[in-house]
């Protein structure tokens, strides 16, 4: 509780400094632990730190709500919820819920996970015709004996809690789907333009972290194709004991190496939040040359919190960014240090 109150009294604080032109990210950076060699920036020695991560540019919208959750004292598992929603909902995001790139066969198809600090975990993937797929998920968890739900069940499942069965293709994303079947043979692609996912990492003031992730995948895929995001231990993994973390980009390649598990595994090992996401990255690109891939137009990322709040990313290659918001409510999109140039 005196948690809350504190993060209270600063919210209200930086709200005001703000309003008097007082930047509050010099007093985080101040209270940054600069022995850690994580160039994101630590606040290690912090012993409450409410913190929220999450991946792209879209984190930046996803972090403001999240931050309008945990201000009035919420708990992470409702800010990471409502964050990625925001972000599902947005038609102009077109590679997550509502207004997402189909699969070649034109239909939407959204995977999403969501987990807390004590191992709770709900999934659905293959779903269609529903805006929010994390609310999903967290209805699984809350009111099934089981984690994960696909396709027409996960519908089935869906329309019984109530949520409202809705087209999802947007005339912007089934234009360009038009365009793309004109001369892609209906061969599925990966590239770096055609794919991106939400996931998000939240502390609340009670030291509680937990995740979501969600994505309409990657665009023009095979129809029923499911990649890391909606995983437990790809896509994303959380213990409130050490630590949470979530990926995006080519999510078979995160798949293969268990993406998100490994990197709470290396962070347990003593790893930053950055080490470990790097060495989950060298993991994936070493497996990757080995079956003689080309990695020209692949593209991997993982984003990772520490259980003390301790935040830190990396990616396969240059691009990759993310949302960061530090107690305080100062938040900064981030570039992600990388392998590859
Ligand atoms: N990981 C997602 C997928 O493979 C796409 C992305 O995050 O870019 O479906």
């Amino acid at each position: 509780m005196s948690n809350r109150r504190s993060f209270l009294r600063k919210s209200a604080l930086a709200g005001a400094l703000t309003l008097l032109g007082v930047g509050v990210w010099r007093r985080n950076e101040s209270r940054a632990n600069h022995k850690s060699n994580d160039p994101t920036g630590s606040i290690f020695n912090d012993s409450t730190p409410t913190v929220a991560l999450s991946t792209w540019r879209f984190g930046l919208k996803a972090n403001a709500e999240a931050w309008s959750v945990l201000s009035k004292g919420g708990k992470s598992l409702d800010a990471v919820e409502a964050g990625v929603r925001v972000v599902e909902a947005d038609p102009q995001e077109r590679s997550v819920g509502y207004g997402g790139r189909p699969d070649r066969d034109g239909h939407v198809t959204l995977d999403a996970c969501i987990m807390d600090e004590l191992g709770n975990a709900g999934s659905v993937a293959f779903l269609q015709h529903i805006m929010h797929p994390v609310s999903v998920a967290r209805a699984i968890m809350e009111r099934t004996p089981h984690i994960m739900l696909c396709g027409s069940g996960a519908l089935e499942f869906a329309l019984k809690e109530g949520f409202k069965k809705q087209n999802l293709l947007t005339p912007e994303s089934e234009a360009e789907w038009r365009r793309w079947l004109k001369d892609a043979r209906y061969t599925p692609v990966v590239n770096i333009e055609n794919h991106d996912t939400i996931g998000m990492l939240v502390r609340d003031t009670e030291g509680r972290i937990s995740g979501a992730c969600t994505t309409s995948g990657m665009a023009w895929k095979m129809h029923g194709r499911v990649g890391d995001s909606p995983l437990i231990g790809a896509g994303l993994y959380v213990d409130g004991q050490v630590g949470a973390s979530t990926a995006t980009g080519h999510g078979e390649e995160v798949i293969r190496i268990a993406g998100s598990h490994l990197v709470v595994e290396l962070m347990r090992q003593g790893r930053t939040a950055e080490e470990a996401c790097r060495e989950a990255v060298n993991r994936a690109h070493a497996m990757f040359v080995r079956r003689g891939r080309d990695l020209r137009d692949t593209q991997i990322g993982f984003l990772a919190m520490r259980a003390d709040g301790q935040a830190g990313a990396f990616a396969l290659r240059n691009g990759f960014s993310y949302a960061r918001t530090l107690d305080g409510g100062d938040t900064q999109l981030l570039n992600s240090p990388f392998l590859l140039p």
